[in-house]
């Protein structure tokens, strides 16, 4: 089942919603501690879509400044009511926003070409033959040409 576009997303309670005109530019899995934290999950799906393509619908957002340790910078928007976090916003890449993957309306749809920092995965997730992997940090040429 393919991703049909646009495609529209939002937050668990509902007053937070958004849409985005494009098909993603990439979509990938992230096993990194940080990811595995803020989602409670084993992995993040992140959705990087062109800016000029995304759109907030309704809601009011509270924002969270995250530095990692290469220093790059990734501004959360979560809706403040429920505070589901929604995307991020790339203070040093303005023209990409990266959605988070399982809030859209159908992420069952969502094809991810990349997983990475499996270093850290959990070992009870198995990743297809045919996808870029990377145990740490990727090489971001391959994740965004597969
Ligand atoms: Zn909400
Ligand atoms: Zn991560």
């Amino acid at each position: 089942m393919a991703l049909e576009v646009p495609f529209e997303g939002g937050c668990m309670c509902g007053a937070l919603r958004y849409r985005c005109a494009e098909a993603p530019a990439m979509t990938l899995c992230c096993h990194c501690t940080d990811c595995q934290r803020r989602t409670g999950a084993a992995f993040g799906i992140t959705v990087s879509v062109n800016t000029s393509a995304f759109s907030i619908l309704k809601g009011e957002t509270t924002s969270w400044l995250s530095i990692r340790q290469s220093g790059s910078k990734l501004l959360f928007q979560s809706c403040a009511v429920c505070g589901t976090r929604c995307w991020g916003d790339l203070p040093d890449i303005p023209e990409s926003t990266l959605i988070l993957g399982g809030t859209l309306n159908v992420a069952i749809s969502l094809e991810p070409s990349a997983h990475i920092y499996t270093a850290t995965k959990q070992p009870w997730v198995s990743i297809p033959d045919n996808i870029y992997e990377a145990e740490n940090k990727p090489d971001w040429r391959k994740v965004f040409s597969s």
